[in-house]
């Protein structure tokens, strides 16, 4: 099968050409790009008119949770630390059905795709641990709606009262027992779960993968995130974590080992190429100068982090680090959608805000290329996503030029990031395949999924009402340690551990 799109403007985010459009054909040959340029004398089986189109690589979201999806639109003015007991709580977590995980995925697949990614990194943090069938299902959804996906088994090996600071000192008596009671993962059987789901789903359809996503120093042990790195090493797959979201978390580090989690990290062996730290928000210029000098890559959540109230990420420090950068929507209860254009948006505008030195702002080809290639190297597919090149996989997306959103058109960059919601695709192709087109699903029936799911969510959501009225016990407690570590922060600054974009 091969399509050859003609005469179109063409953002190619390759090296030395960036966002600068040019004019020509694509020639798409099985999953691959064949050719970009002057392919007028081809022939493909299905040709594209290019003409009044612009084409782009498909948008990379490099941290996402789908199974935040069912809390879309339910949680809101809540920090990280409160709002972690409603959306993955301490007691009576219900344990999804292989079904109901497979809709959530199509769900969070269906809105990426029509939206413009083509590729995803889903950090699958189930509720209480994750079962074989859970991620069979949800790598389904994916080869089934037809995105790149990299997906993970998440996991947390500390009993969660260890894991965040002052909270045997603040949560009340009863409730740690309680708390204690529910246990963590066992490590030797999530890393047995892992070794299986390599063996199952990596390299699944030509374009679906697995990970190992530990998910944060504080929250696992040394042992398992230094066997889940091994693991990534052997089988090269991403090592995918979270390192300082919150100010909690900058507190964390210095409560628990008097050193940044950054320092901490390293000082494990953690901090390599394959590397990829969500947030990134509270580092000194320290922990930048470590993480540039290993290569890592972070993921910038500026929608989630905003929603939150955890902070900005210093992005021009850190890309001029040498870290490679992504944009991700985090989860989708935090970002209450998957749409990348709705994060490129408030990732070229936020800087503007956090500092009034203008050389610290993105531009709208950094965000370009943080939405694609950055993207596709975190997920440790670098050479094979993220730009339009000969020898890559063809993943891409088309976009009406004659739509409002470019009209009139002036600079195509800015107007991808200031002005286009996703509202403009026209194809969205997908390891060399047109996986929707005129804002539809080609290879599932979105209405009959949406009408499964509805059907399955009063049952769904009668049980999370008991189980957040559960959680919410917990709340008092969590709001006090937010306010401790906040004001132990604002004492940390004073000692010279002032986070990188408190001086900007
Ligand atoms: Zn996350």
């Amino acid at each position: 099968m091969s399509i050859l799109i003609q005469g179109a403007q063409i953002i190619t985010m390759a090296p030395g050409q960036g966002a600068r459009p040019i004019t020509g054909d694509i020639l798409i040959e099985g999953d691959r790009i064949t050719a970009v340029g002057d392919c007028e004398t081809q022939a493909a089986d299905n040709v594209i008119d290019g003409r009044g189109k612009l084409v782009m690589p498909g948008l990379v979201n490099g941290h996402m949770h789908s199974p935040e999806a069912l809390y879309k639109g339910r949680y809101d003015n809540m920090p990280l630390e409160v709002w972690m007991l409603y959306a993955y709580p301490i007691l009576g977590a219900q344990t999804l059905s292989p079904r109901l995980a497979y809709l959530r995925t199509a769900l969070c697949a269906m809105e990426s795709l029509k939206s413009g990614t083509t590729c995803v990194t889903d950090d699958v943090y189930e509720s209480p641990n994750q079962t074989s069938d859970q991620l069979d299902a949800v790598f389904q959804a994916y080869e089934d709606v037809g995105l790149r996906a990299t997906v993970s088994g998440h996991v947390v090996d500390r009993p969660f009262l260890d894991t965040i600071p002052f909270a045997r000192d603040l949560v009340p008596p009863e409730l740690c027992a309680e708390a204690d009671a529910q246990g963590a993962a066992d490590s030797a059987e999530w890393l047995a779960h892992c070794r299986d789901a390599l063996e199952k789903h990596h390299g699944r359809a030509g374009r679906l993968n697995f990970m190992v996503a530990p998910s944060a120093p504080q929250r696992c042990t040394p042992d398992l995130m230094q066997a889940a790195m091994e693991l990534a090493e052997a089988h090269d797959t991403p090592f995918h974590t979270h390192i300082l979201e919150t100010k909690v978390q900058a507190v964390t580090g210095q409560e628990f080992y008097g050193e940044t989690l950054i320092a901490y990290m390293k000082r494990l062996g953690l901090l390599r190429p394959r590397t990829t730290i969500a947030h990134s928000i509270w580092v000194t210029d320290a922990d930048i100068g470590m993480m540039g000098e290993a290569g890592v890559s972070i993921v910038h959540n500026v929608i989630s982090n905003q929603k939150l109230g955890a902070g900005v990420a210093p992005i021009k420090r850190i890309m001029r680090a040498g870290i490679n950068v992504a944009l991700g929507s985090d989860g989708i209860s935090t970002s209450d959608t998957t749409r990348m254009f709705s994060v490129m948006h408030a990732a070229g505008l936020i800087h503007n805000v956090q500092t009034p030195d203008n050389d610290l702002w993105l531009s709208a080809e950094d965000v370009l290329h943080c939405a694609t290639l950055g993207g596709a190297r975190s997920a440790c597919l670098g050479s094979e996503s993220g730009s339009l090149e000969p020898g890559k996989k063809a993943d891409m997306i088309v976009l009406d030029l004659d739509a409002i959103p470019f009209t009139p058109l002036n600079d195509p960059a800015n107007h991808l990031v200031y002005c286009e919601t996703g509202s403009s695709i026209t194809h969205a192709i997908v390891n060399g395949e047109i996986m929707a087109e005129a804002g539809t699903c080609l290879r599932v029936t979105e209405a009959e999924l949406l009408a499964e799911l509805r059907e399955e969510l009063p049952a769904f959501f009668a049980a999370h009402e008991r189980t957040e009225a559960l959680n919410r016990q917990f709340e008092p407690s969590f709001r006090k340690i937010h306010k401790r570590c906040n004001a132990r922060d604002m004492g940390l600054r004073r000692l010279g551990h002032e986070p990188a974009w408190g001086r900007t």
